[in-house]
């Protein structure tokens, strides 16, 4: 171990295996948390492969070596849709291949209801919800059984037990977050990610409207994290620090910490005492495996412990 770069390497090892035809299905998807899910629906049965590998930045993710050969290569296509794969040339491939499923624009089509918005973009952190990322394992199961009809009892049989863990595991993240007094329950990170997981773990039951709901949870950046904050994002995440008496931020594992850290800066000079959580939460991407936070639902996990801790 020379390189210190083994994570990479093992990488180029699971591309390697995947890319020998070996009669599985080759399922390829966008990010790890669609990764997962199709891992514990197909089982043996299928071969699977993330494109979007390790904490990168999801939304302006642009095409890298290899990658075109995987998009190529793969059966059966998983995206999040809902505008989060918005890089060029990632979306400019992916309009070209006939065997992609957006995972997030399907739930639209079946949930409109439970999808958010922020003005006219539509909110992609569907994953945040573990009650709403449960939903794609219906359209996961189907998709796979049109690859491999073979395979239809296998799926379903996968999905029903990974849609029962997925419940029990919401129910539990559910009763953990509501041990903190609603009053303490002010998230604050540095991207637009939170949104579902406020409206599912952070409101009150009866804090069903958005306008209700949304003040459990803020952040300077938008939908996207683009590092770009102007003097009116900064007054007015200060303004809600203050007025919800919030006493950490949090930053995410993928971004910066530089936008967080001037807020910190501008609310001590303004003598407000706020501090910047000294642990990450998980939001466009899992933890690698060693993290903590390396499969989807540990990653939510991680993340209900941490704001927990904090809370106390
Ligand atoms: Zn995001």
């Amino acid at each position: 171990m020379l390189c210190g770069c083994s994570g990479s390497n093992e990488h180029v090892r699971n591309f390697e295996a995947w890319m020998q035809p070996n009669g599985k299905i080759k399922v390829l998807s966008t990010t790890a948390m669609i990764d997962d899910l199709v891992g514990q629906v197909g089982g043996e049965r299928v071969d699977r492969l993330s494109l979007i590998v390790g904490e990168v930045d999801p939304h302006s993710y642009e095409l890298i070596k290899g990658d075109d050969e995987k998009l190529a290569f793969a059966t059966v296509i998983f995206t999040n849709g809902l505008g989060l794969e918005h890089g060029a040339s990632l979306r400019a491939r992916l309009q070209k291949r006939s065997a992609v499923v957006a995972l997030g624009d399907e739930l639209q089509k079946r949930y409109p209801e439970l999808i958010l918005h922020a003005g006219k973009a539509i909110d992609p952190h569907i994953w945040m919800d573990i009650s709403l990322w449960m939903k794609t394992v219906d359209p996961i199961v189907e998709t796979l059984t049109l690859a491999d009809p073979e395979g239809k009892e296998v799926y379903e049989r996968n999905g029903e037990a990974l849609k029962a863990q997925m419940q029990q595991a919401h129910e539990q993240m559910l009763e953990q977050m509501h041990k903190i007094p609603a009053s303490k329950r002010f998230l604050v990170t540095s991207h637009d990610a939170f949104n579902y997981f406020a409206r599912a773990y952070l409101a009150e039951s009866n804090e069903t409207s958005q306008a209700e709901w949304q003040k459990r949870f803020a952040a300077p950046e938008g939908l996207a994290p683009d590092g770009q904050l102007s003097v009116a994002d900064i007054q007015n995440i200060i303004k809600h620090l203050a007025q919800y008496k919030i006493e950490v931020i949090f930053p995410e594992s993928n971004v910066s910490k530089d936008s967080l850290r001037k807020i910190v800066n501008a609310c001590a000079s303004k003598g407000l005492k706020v501090i910047l959580s000294q642990s990450v939460l998980y939001a466009d991407s899992m933890g690698s495996l060693d993290s903590g936070a390396g499969t989807y639902l540990k990653m939510i996990e991680h993340n209900v412990k941490v704001l927990q801790d904090a809370w106390q």
